[in-house]
C-alpha cells in the first residue's frame, strides 16, 4: 500500500511510462505498470517529472530590496556594491525576513526546492545572518536553504570581517565563502583564499566562493582555489562562483587551468543572468558576454550548476525564481543548443547543484525523498523551450504548490474548442 502513485511519468533520462509510488514521504518503487494500492492516485499523462529545481547561487539577504534605498542607475557591479553598503545600515530583522520568506514563496511555486544563499558577514551586527538562520529553521519543512558566509566587501578589505566570518560559522552558517577579486590586491586576493580554504579545513565546512567576477583576464584566483583545496585534501567539497574572467582569458592559459580545476576536484557555478548583464560593462564594441567558459569545463570534467544570482535586488531589477530561465539563459550565453548541450543546462540547475549542495536523498529511486515537480512538457528540452509550467510541486510526497496548464481557449469555427499548448506546439511543420 502506497499513500501516494504517479502513473504515467516521464523521467528526465528518458524512460517514459513510469509510475512512482511513495510511501512515509520517500519514493518506494519506479516502474512501469507499478501494480499497487494507494491512498491517491495522480495520472500525469506522459509530463515530465523531474526531482526539484536547486539553485547553487543565491543572496537572499538582498532579494526583493530593489529600488531601495534608489535603483541602481549605471547598472553596474560595483555601483551594485556601493547601494547595498548604503542599504546594509538601514536594514531590519523583520523586513529580510519577511523578504526572504516571500521570495521562499515564488521558489515554492517555480517547483525551486533547495537554494544555496550567500549571505554578508561585513555587517558586525550579522543581522543578515541571525535572520536567513531564522528563515532556514522556518522553511525547512519544504524548502532546503544552505548558507554561505559572504564577506561582500572583502575578508582582508573590510575591517573586522574575518571575525565576523567566523562567528557567522559558529552561529551555525554551513559554508565558507570569499571574494579575492575584491580585495585590494591580487597578493591580498590569494592571501584571502589561503585563510578561506585553511579555516574550513579546520572546521570540516565546504568552500563557495565568489571568484574573478570581472572581465579582468589576469583575474587568476580560481588557480589559487585550486591549488588549496588540492593542497588542503578539500575535493569536492569547494565551489568557484561566477569565474567570469575565464571569458576573457588567454586560450593558452586556460588549457592549463582547466586540467588543474578538474584534478582539484573544484566545482564551477555560473550564473547566466547576472553575467551577461553586469559583465563586458566596459567594452564598446564588440561586447563581451562575461559567462565562464561552460562547454569547455564540462568537458574538462568540471562539474557546473547554474545560479540565479539575483532576484529584484541592488544588481538585478527582474527575476522570480524560475531555474528554467536561468538554465535557458545560460544555454544561450553558452551557445549549448545541441541536445545534449540542452540536457547539460537542465542538469546544471537539477542534479549537478544537488550534489554541489550534497543534498540528501535527491533524484526519482527507490530511498529518494518524494520531492518532485510535474512540468507541463515531456521532455527537459521542450521545458527549457517552453519554460514549463509546474503543475504540481511535491514536498515529501506532499502537494505544496500547483498551477493551472497554459491552455488557449479559442472556441472558433473550425478550431478545436480547447488547446493544449504543449501538443499544439509539437503538431506537424
Ligand atoms: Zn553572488
Amino acid at each position: 500500500m502506497f499513500d501516494l502513485i504517479l502513473r504515467q511519468c516521464a523521467l528526465p533520462d528518458g524512460r517514459g511510462g513510469i509510475d512512482i509510488g511513495i510511501r512515509d514521504g520517500r519514493i518506494v518503487a519506479v516502474e512501469a505498470g507499478l501494480a499497487a494500492a494507494a491512498g491517491e492516485v495522480i495520472d500525469v499523462a506522459g509530463q515530465l517529472v523531474t526531482p526539484p529545481f536547486v539553485d547553487a547561487h543565491f543572496h537572499m539577504d538582498a532579494t526583493l530590496s530593489y529600488g531601495l534605498p534608489r535603483v541602481n542607475q549605471s547598472g553596474t557591479l560595483l555601483e551594485g556594491i556601493a547601494l547595498w553598503g548604503e542599504l546594509k545600515p538601514l536594514l531590519t530583522q523583520d523586513a529580510l525576513v519577511e523578504r526572504a520568506l516571500a521570495y521562499c514563496d515564488w521558489a515554492v511555486a517555480k517547483g525551486l526546492l533547495a537554494i544555496r544563499s550567500h549571505v554578508d558577514v561585513c555587517d558586525p551586527r550579522l543581522l543578515a545572518v541571525e535572520a536567513l538562520l531564522h528563515v532556514k529553521e522556518k522553511v525547512r519543512p519544504y524548502l532546503d536553504l544552505q548558507l554561505v558566509a559572504f564577506p561582500q566587501d572583502g575578508v582582508l578589505r573590510a575591517p573586522g570581517a574575518l571575525d565576523n566570518l567566523k562567528r557567522a560559522l559558529a552561529m551555525g552558517v554551513d559554508v565558507v565563502g570569499g571574494i579575492p577579486h575584491f580585495e585590494r590586491t591580487m597578493a591580498d586576493g590569494a592571501e584571502s583564499v589561503r585563510i578561506l580554504c585553511e579555516l574550513a579545513a579546520e572546521r570540516g565546512l565546504p568552500v563557495d566562493m565568489h571568484c574573478d567576477e570581472s572581465d579582468d583576464p589576469l583575474s587568476r584566483h580560481i588557480e589559487t582555489l585550486a591549488f588549496h583545496t588540492r593542497r588542503l585534501g578539500l575535493q569536492g567539497r569547494v565551489a568557484g562562483s561566477h569565474l567570469t574572467s575565464m571569458h576573457s582569458m588567454d586560450n593558452y592559459y586556460v588549457s592549463k587551468l582547466l586540467p588543474l580545476i578538474a584534478e582539484a576536484g573544484v566545482a564551477a557555478i555560473a550564473n547566466p543572468l547576472i553575467n551577461i548583464t553586469l559583465q563586458g560593462r566596459h567594452d564598446t564594441y564588440p561586447r563581451r558576454r562575461g559567462m565562464t567558459r561552460v562547454p569547455e569545463l564540462l568537458a574538462a570534467g568540471v562539474p557546473v550548476a547554474f545560479g540565479h544570482d539575483c532576484v529584484m535586488d541592488p544588481w538585478y531589477s527582474l527575476g522570480s525564481g524560475d531555474m528554467l530561465e536561468v538554465a535557458a539563459m545560460g544555454l544561450h550565453v553558452a551557445q549549448m543548443t545541441s541536445q545534449d548541450g540542452m540536457r547539460a543546462c537542465f542538469a546544471a540547475v537539477t542534479d549537478t547543484p544537488a550534489r554541489i549542495l550534497g543534498l540528501e536523498g535527491y533524484g526519482i529511486a527507490p530511498g529518494c525523498r518524494a520531492d518532485l515537480v510535474v512540468l507541463q512538457a515531456g521532455d527537459p528540452i521542450e521545458a527549457l523551450r517552453l519554460r514549463a509550467t509546474r503543475l504540481l510541486v511535491l514536498r515529501a510526497g506532499r502537494v505544496i504548490a500547483r498551477t493551472p496548464p497554459a491552455i488557449a481557449t479559442l472556441d472558433l469555427p473550425g478550431r478545436p474548442g480547447s488547446v493544449d499548448f504543449r501538443q499544439a506546439a509539437g503538431r506537424g511543420h
